[in-house]
């Protein structure tokens, strides 16, 4: 799941789609200690930091293992991996965000470029799942409010947990691998 072949995948997307400037030393790491701000564990985490003396911008993705089922899916893999892409593209141009949080402006620029890559991968995905893996990273931050709600109705989701239409309902079957693709090995 961790190679220097992705590393390089990832490498030339920042580089080629977002015209990063700066070199770029991305690394997949797997941790065993990553938490949110509140302190959570959380299956992965990009941090970066710049090296004046190099000019070159080290951005590390932690990957915690235990925190995630073993029977996830590889939609719900992917979904993680292309949302932790956005966070290093942020780090490269962090003035994109404007004030905004690292989340809300992911919200606001990328859910459909996701919901499209998602879909590219997978093709039997239905927007509706894709947009479910999209925003299931976000609603610990964003939950009620404006932003998220708009996501919400334009994606035909409600808070409603449980149920059917909950923004929720697709994202935790593939995390725990109830549908979607397994993995081979
Ligand atoms: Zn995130």
């Amino acid at each position: 799941m961790i190679n220097n072949n992705l590393q390089n995948m990832v490498t030339n997307i920042l580089q080629n789609t977002f015209g990063v400037g700066p070199k770029i030393n991305l690394t997949f790491a797997e941790s065993t200690t990553i938490v949110s701000s509140r302190g959570e564990p959380v299956p992965a985490q990009t941090q970066s930091s710049y090296d004046a003396i190099n000019k070159t911008l080290n951005i590390t993705t932690y990957i915690r293992l235990d925190q995630f089922n073993p029977a996830a899916s590889q939609e719900y893999k992917a979904s993680i991996l292309i949302h932790e892409i956005v966070h290093a593209y942020i780090f490269t141009n962090p003035s994109v965000l404007n004030g905004l949080t690292q989340h809300a402006y992911l919200l606001q620029n990328y859910v459909g470029g996701i919901v499209g890559a998602l879909q590219s991968f997978f093709p039997s995905l239905s927007t509706q799942e894709a947009a479910s893996l999209a925003l299931g990273g976000l609603g610990r931050d964003l939950l009620g409010s404006p932003a998220f709600n708009d996501a919400l109705t334009k994606y035909g989701f409600t808070t409603d947990v449980g149920s059917r239409s909950s923004y929720q309902f697709f994202s935790s079957q593939f995390e725990y691998g109830t549908i979607g693709t397994q993995c081979s090995n």
